[in-house]
């Protein structure tokens, strides 16, 4: 029998990039999975794929979040994918990009955790994986300094969670990554002009000399579904970035 089945997952920010080949991967892996995100039409390129359900889900929204939970769970497992990078250093940073990025990445999580935990304690268990990066309390990365205050942020709120419910069959996990070459890491190559030299650049801080891929991203988060003896931890997966 494959390992999630009779699991029901849901996946936020599911439209593209490493939530998409993720809700991929759990369904492949057995789960019933509920494919979520704000694009409609990114989601739609997931319709018809077999042990896939997409709905049309703002992690920014309280009320759509306990709404889609409601209606679409109870969920064994949780992957907390939608994110946003900011560019920019302290001086660079207006507050209402760390505001957006603090709601974006990290109160969309405890809103979506505050949803499915109620069900997974009632229900003996559960898993919750969050997205953060390497770009957090684990590296300092020149120009991310929203992004990186709200990843480490994410990566307390795991150990918080992981804290408290440990003796309740909850375990809650972070994946940490390097780059990882999705759409919207095309749009930042794009945007600084030269898309050669940003490429070059972003492959140059990766000791393994390639960018990621969302399906090795994928694989960690169905490990950490399934890897029933690990809690609080914050993998990296990011090609030799942190050695
Ligand atoms: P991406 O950035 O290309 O896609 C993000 C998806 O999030 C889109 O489908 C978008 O529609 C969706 N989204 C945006 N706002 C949303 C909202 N309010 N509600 C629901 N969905 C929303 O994908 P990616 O680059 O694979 O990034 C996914 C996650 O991985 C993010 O949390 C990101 O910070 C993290 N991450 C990415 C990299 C990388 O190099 N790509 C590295 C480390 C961490």
């Amino acid at each position: 029998s494959l390992p999630l089945e009779n699991k029901r997952v849901l996946v936020t920010a599911a439209g593209q990039g490493i939530g998409r080949a993720s809700a991929l991967a759990f369904a492949r892996a057995g789960a019933d999975v509920v494919a979520t995100d704000i694009n409609a039409d990114a989601l739609n390129s997931l319709s018809g794929e077999t042990n896939i359900e997409t709905r049309l889900l703002d992690v920014l929204k309280d009320e759509a979040v306990a709404s889609v939970i409601a209606e679409a769970g109870p969920f064994d497992v949780l992957f907390n994918c939608a994110g946003f990078v900011h560019s920019g250093s302290v001086l660079d940073m207006a507050d209402k990009d760390l505001d957006f990025a603090f709601d974006l990445n990290v109160r969309a999580m405890v809103r979506t955790i505050r949803a499915v935990l109620p069900s997974m304690l009632e229900r003996g268990g559960g898993a919750i994986i969050n997205m953060a990066s390497v770009a957090s309390s684990i590296k300092g990365v020149p120009n991310r300094c929203a992004y990186s205050v709200t990843k480490a942020a994410v990566i307390g709120l795991t150990k918080s969670v992981a804290a408290d419910y440990v003796s309740q069959g909850i375990r809650c996990n972070a994946i940490c990554p390097g780059t990882v070459e999705s759409p919207s890491l095309q749009d930042r190559m794009k945007a600084q002009g030269d898309y050669e030299a940003a490429r070059a650049a972003f492959i140059a801080r990766q000791p393994m000399g390639r960018l990621g891929t969302p399906e090795e991203i994928a694989d960690l988060a169905v490990h950490l579904a399934t890897a029933t003896y690990t809690t609080g931890q914050a993998y990296a997966i990011d090609g030799g970035w942190t050695i």
